[in-house]
């Protein structure tokens, strides 16, 4: 049975959070004196003399609208990277529970773990990149807190079998969580449309991959109301700034923009893949729902030092377990990833 209270570290459980003058007072005033700000202004043009909300009502509602979730299912973070330094802090006791990755996957679920002192085991990806369900059962403990599934996956492109998250999140008392950073750019389905359905559900999604913001830092977790309840509790009062709050609420009423750079996107990483295949020494473009493609070349640390010689980073990916001799190559404008055919075409 999951029992979210027995999730919950001791120490998070008993916690007095902060409370910040806006939230000992939220009403309508005329004279705000209780906050130690400067009344007389700032040397920049609009209001940023004021504290942020620290709730984030106005985007919290904007957001809910567009995901079709509910407010009071919405955690912000400062980037989904605060999001789950926080799953760690809320749930993680230091030194004696652990959590299951599945490499290979996003560096920053391991990062957090080791900055938390929390033991990280690893049930690595078979090799068509799909999740090792028996391994993954054989690892987890009384002590497994938390589940990594990064879908689609970065580094490998790929969506993992929905019927097998189902079964992780049917059979594990422990957090699930469901980091869709690339979910924009798949045809798969979000799992913010079953919370109801799984109480130990967390989904990541971001600002930073198709909105283009990730100079914003801006990440959201979805979740039971119980859940988002405690990471509201433990993290820092004012985690969204006013800049990124005004900006992500405009940013959000231009779906329709966003929705057309995921298509273009979408069409030129297809093609992009076409093209690579046919480059001597490409051995294999990996299927992609995602905005870059993972490829197999010949001698893959001396085509990103290559690369590199043009003027084009990459990210060398090829020391990663079964990703030997692969780079990740992000979609460009149409003219970067022409620079690219170009210069890898030039290579042999
Ligand atoms: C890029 C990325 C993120 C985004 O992190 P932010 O802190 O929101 O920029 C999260 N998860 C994965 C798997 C990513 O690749």
């Amino acid at each position: 049975m999951f029992n979210l209270d027995a999730l919950t570290r001791n120490n998070i459980k008993t916690l007095a959070p902060y409370s910040s003058a806006r939230d000992e007072f939220s009403g309508e005033a005329k004279v705000f004196l209780d906050a130690n700000e400067n009344s007389l202004g700032s040397p920049l043009m609009k209001w940023y003399n004021r504290y942020p909300d620290p709730h984030q009502v106005k985007l919290k509602q904007a957001i809910a609208k567009v995901k079709s979730a509910q407010t009071n299912q919405i955690f912000l973070g400062n980037g989904s990277d605060e999001c789950i330094d926080l799953l760690y802090r809320c749930f993680c006791e230091p030194g004696k529970d652990n959590v299951i990755i599945c490499p290979p996957t996003y560096g920053m679920y391991e990062v957090s773990a080791n900055i938390n002192n929390v033991e990280v085991r690893k049930a690595p990806l078979l090799d068509d990149f799909q999740l090792d369900l028996v391994h993954l059962e054989s690892l987890a403990d009384a002590n497994t807190k938390l589940i990594w599934i990064c879908s689609p996956n970065n580094p490998t492109g790929n969506s993992l079998n929905r019927t097998d998250i189902e079964t992780v999140l049917n059979n594990f008392n422990g957090l699930v969580v469901v980091d869709e950073a690339y979910i924009n750019f798949s045809r798969q389905r979000s799992w913010v449309g079953e919370l109801a359905e799984y109480p130990n559900l967390v989904v990541l999604q971001t600002f930073s991959k198709a909105w283009g913001l990730a100079g914003l830092r801006l990440g959201m977790s979805f979740a039971s109301d119980a859940i988002i309840e405690i990471m509201d509790r433990v993290k820092p009062p004012y985690n969204i700034n006013q800049v990124t709050q005004e900006l992500a609420l405009q940013a959000l009423e231009e779906v329709g923009q966003v929705n057309d750079m995921i298509r273009l996107i979408v069409d030129m990483r297809n093609a992009l893949a076409e093209v690579l295949v046919q480059i001597p020494g490409v051995e294999k473009v990996y299927e992609s729902d995602a905005n870059f493609l993972l490829v197999k070349i010949r001698e893959a640390k001396k085509v990103y030092e290559y690369l590199l010689t043009k003027g084009i980073v990459v990210r060398d990916r090829s020391n990663v377990k079964l990703c030997d001799d692969c780079l990740r190559i992000t979609i460009g404008t149409e003219q970067e990833n022409t620079l690219l055919v170009d210069a890898l075409g030039s290579l042999y």
